[in-house]
């Protein structure tokens, strides 16, 4: 027999509308919004793929510890049931809850790094580097030069490359390394896993020069589901011991709940280290809030605590992940240019070979993110040279090798019959290709221009 369908291990109690549009207001809508997904209106949207951040749908479970909430402003129950979960789940002992995930970033790098110390990750992602540079640290690329390829198919293109870490060494003397920072699922290579066996590897030779590992955790059951299926020894162990295994590796870690976590806001910073513990606890008072809720209400850090334990249920993962690769396998299957393995969290179209008769310069995964709300009212984000800026020194657009759009599966939200749509119309596109023009910017921001930029139609 055929591999069996394994469906969602939930069901349906209560549903949002979305609304219906033709492709006339469409057209007119994308104009409005200067070809750029991010200045569409949410209302205007049929299926939000822009990001799975802050995106999930929470449980019953979770809806009802909302309703448990002990706002007291020291010392409420929902903390010690966050940090409950963390232990069990994490393995780490001493948490500080955030807002979200950049401002436990924020009081990391403040921390741990001295001025022009390195600190290596496997690739970078925007808010950690920014904030690894904002304490005058220096970031250092240790993933596999495979990572920076669409089309290699290696299982685990998030592995760091340990070579690359001795070389820095090497050049510069471990004093000059502040931590490393290891991140499961690399987002801006496509949501790629590293495997357990590398992360031993890497653990291994940082204990020889007394590096501590922090983990950007965010998508690390995402990572531990595809230890899961893909590493020899892991298939007859659940996520929730592969992710225990992965953690006990590190000193501690950084993550935003918006992910993984399976709520709509916060984040936090666990670590085993005492020390680190009690400063993040000072600096937390400044910047967020009293280190039992930093930032949060307590029926967030409640429905965080529960996410963290409905995250690692097997068939929960499995689920989320299958959704991901039951839409890139469809358009795998059609044809279609895409990044290659599938990730965890997102599907990307690669502009370049989709759209060849658009030069780089004409913004082509631009032009294809804004065909695609008009044809189906799918919204996706453009992660190409728009995203890329300019060079700070010449002024040049910087010209990424990877040109590409993100389809976003938010968590628990979306059926099979929408990702049908989604691929559906990203089909339809491909065979009207030729027709699809290139942009020209009317409006360009200095700072992360890719958010409110705006376009024409050429
Ligand atoms: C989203 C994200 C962050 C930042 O977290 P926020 O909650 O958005 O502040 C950091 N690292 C990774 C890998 C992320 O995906």
């Amino acid at each position: 027999m055929k591999t069996r369908t394994i469906a969602e291990p939930y069901k349906i109690k209560m549903v949002e509308p979305i609304k219906m549009t033709t492709r006339e207001y469409r057209v007119e809508k994308i104009r409005e919004a200067g070809y750029n997904t991010f200045l569409l209106k949410s209302e205007d949207v049929y299926i939000d793929l822009l990001t799975d951040s802050g995106t999930s749908a929470m449980s019953d479970w979770q809806w009802s510890g909302m309703m448990l909430g002990d706002e007291a402003y020291a010392g409420s129950r929902n903390f010690y049931n966050l940090e409950k979960a963390v232990q069990e789940i994490y393995g780490f002992q001493y948490v500080v809850p955030t807002h979200q995930g950049r401002a436990a970033e924020h009081i990391t790098s403040q921390l741990r790094i001295k001025r022009g110390q390195y600190v290596p990750m496997n690739m970078y992602f925007t808010t950690t580097r920014e904030h690894v540079e904002r304490a005058g640290g220096i970031f250092y690329d240790c993933i596999i030069d495979e990572a920076h390829d669409a089309q290699n198919p290696h299982p685990f293109k998030g592995n760091v490359d340990v070579r690359k870490l001795q070389k820095l060494v090497d050049e510069k003397g471990a004093d000059a390394i502040a931590y490393l920072s290891i991140a499961p699922c690399v987002n801006m290579a496509g949501g790629q896993p590293f495997s357990m066996a590398n992360l031993r590897e890497v653990a291994e030779w940082a204990k020889r020069y007394d590096l501590p590992i922090i983990f950007d955790a965010t998508r690390a059951v995402e990572n531990a589901y595809f230890i899961q299926q893909r590493e020899p020894g892991y298939a007859n162990k659940s996520v929730r011991e592969i992710l225990r295994e992965m953690m006990s590796y590190g000193e501690g870690m950084t993550i935003s709940s918006k992910k993984d976590n399976l709520v709509n806001i916060g984040g936090f910073l666990a670590t085993n280290n005492e020390h680190f513990f009690a400063k993040a606890k000072e600096m937390v008072v400044v910047f967020e809030g009293l280190h039992t809720y930093g930032g949060l209400a307590g029926r967030d850090m409640e429905a965080i605590a529960r996410g963290i334990y409905e995250m690692v249920d097997d068939a929960y993962i499995a689920s989320r992940v299958r959704q991901v690769h039951y839409l890139g396998n469809r358009l795998l299957n059609a044809g279609i240019p895409i990044v290659v393995p599938i990730g965890g969290h997102a599907v990307f179209l690669d502009a370049k070979r989709f759209l060849p008769h658009i030069p780089q310069e004409q913004f082509p995964a631009q032009a294809l993110a804004a065909a695609l709300y008009v044809d189906s009212g799918v919204r996706a984000m453009e992660r190409g040279i728009v995203s890329a800026g300019r060079d700070p020194k010449t002024g040049e657009n910087r010209k990424p090798k990877l040109e590409l759009v993100r389809l976003t599966i938010p968590r628990r939200v979306y059926t099979n019959l929408h990702m049908d749509v989604v691929a559906e119309s990203c089909m339809a596109l491909y065979e009207e290709r030729d027709k699809i023009r290139g942009l020209r910017m009317v409006y360009e921001p200095e700072s992360l221009r890719f958010f409110q930029a705006r376009f024409e139609e050429l």
